[in-house]
């Protein structure tokens, strides 16, 4: 009972409703991986061109951007449209169509709910100012926000502020996360090279034996975490791939280590290849070893700006409790964090994990379900942030004016004077 009270709070008029989750069905069953979402596009193009809206396209390859009104400040929205490489099993009706691809993140809905909020904001415009809807292409580490970004999606007019969601399937519906300042992590793709001296396993002391190297240096980097960064800002080291060897009386002369490296402060990640090369360097030299280290930064940090968060934050609390609004960052990667380094806003998490996540399937997983009843208040929430992001920004502005003016006539009556 409480739970259909709450999620008819923000639920949205049925006509609208109908018109998102059938956008998030066709979507969710046609889904295209990173730099492939040609018919995505081609679907959210049509509906903006349906609100009378100029849509550009093929902004980095497949992204999509409209502008509601036609002057004044900008803040934008932003929305990503990939799927992922995973074969479906969920057993909806609207399941995917293409083997081995799943909206198994959840964009098939950011994708629809902005489409929604667009629809809203054609419908009753904002007074002053304008949206940027930004639908970018792959996020799913294949950097799509930075490629909209050196296409000038920021640059023509910069929006004073930015603001994305991700709905999010291990939070209950009704709940929200909400994060001031570092909010999620960096991701960097390490890769070891050691290289040792190969020859007879029973003469090892002829060898420079590049497997025991990496077999310590596999625990060492550990030692990262433990030992060299401030236990307060939280770090993962993690080695996905050890390769080394072929034969069982061979000592091979070279081992390869593929992992990842994620952390949530700026600072850290700065120190984060300076601490590396110590530990790597170091701990295979012991063992008469040397490395090659390829550190790539796949993307920094995400950190949320402190006034933008706090506007999401008043508009959040229009429509649930505030022991639903939690603030817990995670270590997983968003390339929203792109955007954020140039403008500043906030990117933040709507449960939609239904009534209890016990049991849900996390995100990248083959059984992954959001709850569509989550939908109506993600939309009502970037609605609202962005009409309150150009209000706010419209009464500034239009003080800063006043008070040129003020400035401008005490200038005159001065020149006057003289
Ligand atoms: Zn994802
Ligand atoms: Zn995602």
């Amino acid at each position: 009972m409480q739970e259909t009270a709450l999620t008819e709070r923000w639920r949205l008029p049925e006509a609208e409703q109908a018109l998102l989750l059938s956008m998030r069905h066709d979507l969710h069953a046609h889904p295209e991986l990173s730099w492939q979402e040609e018919r995505t596009a081609r679907v959210v193009a049509e509906a903006l061109q349906a609100l009378g809206l100029k849509v550009r396209t093929g902004i980095a390859r497949t992204g999509v951007v409209a502008d509601i009104g036609e002057s004044g400040p900008m803040v934008a929205l932003r929305a990503d449209m990939d799927a992922l490489p995973i074969q479906e099993e969920t057993g909806l009706e609207f399941a995917s169509k293409h083997q081995g691809i799943m909206h198994a993140c959840g964009h098939d809905a950011h994708t629809s709910v902005l489409v929604a909020v667009a629809r809203r904001l054609v419908a009753d415009p904002p007074k002053h100012g304008r949206v940027r809807l930004i639908f970018q292409p792959a996020e799913e580490g294949a950097g799509g926000a930075i490629e909209m970004i050196k296409e000038g999606v920021l640059a023509d007019t910069r929006p004073f502020a930015i603001y994305g969601l991700h709905f999010w399937s291990l939070l209950p519906t009704g709940c929200l996360s909400v994060t001031t300042g570092p909010a999620m992590g960096s991701v960097d793709h390490l890769e070891i090279v050691i290289h040792g001296r190969g020859g007879h396993a029973a003469a090892p002391h002829d060898t420079a034996d590049p497997l025991v190297a990496g077999a310590y240096l596999v625990t060492q980097l550990q030692t990262l975490v433990s030992r060299r960064i401030d236990p307060m800002s939280p770090v993962v080291v993690t080695i996905g791939q050890f390769q080394a060897g072929d034969a069982f009386n061979v000592i091979p002369s070279t081992a390869r280590l593929v992992g990842t490296i994620r952390t949530l402060e700026p600072e850290t990640w700065a120190v984060i290849p300076r601490l590396l090369e110590e530990v790597v360097t170091h701990s295979v030299a012991a063992q008469g070893c040397r490395a090659e280290i390829r550190l790539s930064r796949l993307q920094q940090p995400l950190v949320n700006h402190e006034a933008e968060t706090a506007l999401v934050r008043e508009v959040a609390l229009r429509w649930v409790e505030r022991d639903a609004l939690r603030t817990r960052p995670m270590l997983a990667g968003e390339d929203f964090a792109s955007f954020l380094d140039i403008v500043p806003g906030c990117f933040f998490f709507v449960g939609a994990g239904g009534a209890s996540v016990a049991g849900a399937a996390p995100h990248h997983n083959s059984r992954f379900l959001l709850d569509e009843a989550a939908f109506d208040l993600g939309v009502r929430l970037l609605e609202e942030v962005a009409r309150e992001a150009l209000a706010r920004e419209s009464e500034r502005c239009a003080t800063a004016e006043e008070a040129s003016v003020r400035h401008r006539g005490r200038h005159t009556t001065e020149g006057g004077a003289l």
